[in-house]
C-alpha cells in the first residue's frame, strides 16, 4: 500500500511494518556480518519494530535525529568511511531518504515510473522526486 502526503525529511516508512516513522527517536539500524564482517540491511525502523541480534549478526543502529540535518549528513559520511558495505548503494539509499526531500514518498512509484522508461538513474533531484509523486501516485487513488 503506497503512502501519501508524508512531511519531507520528518518522515519515513518502516523497513519492518510498512507504517510511517514520525519520531526522530525511532532509528536506522542495520547488522554486522559476523562470518563476512559485512555491514548489510541497512533500514529505518520504529523502536518497536527493532531487531534483536542473533548468533550470525551484531546489530547496529544510530536515532534518527542523530543523522538528519548538516551534521546528521556529516555523520552519514563519516559512518560510511567506518563501514565495510556488502553494497554501498544500500547505504546512499539510506542517505537519499534521510536528505533528499520528497524522496522516501517518491521511492514507492520508482520501480512504476522506471517501468514506463523514466528514471533509471539514481541521480534523482527534488524536482524529479515532486514529479514522479504528482505523475505516479494518481494511479493508485
Ligand atoms: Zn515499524
Amino acid at each position: 500500500m503506497e503512502i501519501e502526503g508524508l512531511k519531507p525529511l520528518e518522515e519515513w516508512i518502516c523497513d519492518v511494518c510498512g507504517d510511517i516513522i514520525k519520531s526522530t527517536n525511532d532509528w536506522l539500524e542495520w547488522e554486522t556480518n559476523n562470518i563476512t564482517d559485512k555491514d548489510e540491511n541497512f533500514r529505518l525502523v520504529h523502536h518497536t519494530c527493532k531487531r534483536t541480534n542473533d548468533t550470525n549478526t551484531l546489530l547496529k543502529d544510530l536515532y534518527i535525529h542523530r543523522v538528519l540535518g548538516n551534521n546528521g549528513l556529516a555523520k552519514l559520511l563519516n559512518t560510511l568511511e567506518t563501514l565495510n558495505p556488502n553494497n554501498v548503494s544500500d547505504f546512499t539509499e539510506i542517505i537519499r531518504r534521510l536528505h533528499l526531500p520528497y524522496y522516501e514518498e517518491a521511492r514507492q512509484f520508482l520501480e512504476e515510473a522506471r517501468i514506463n522508461g523514466e528514471y533509471f538513474s539514481t541521480e534523482l533531484t527534488e524536482e524529479d522526486c515532486k514529479y514522479i509523486i504528482d505523475e505516479y501516485s494518481k494511479a493508485f487513488l
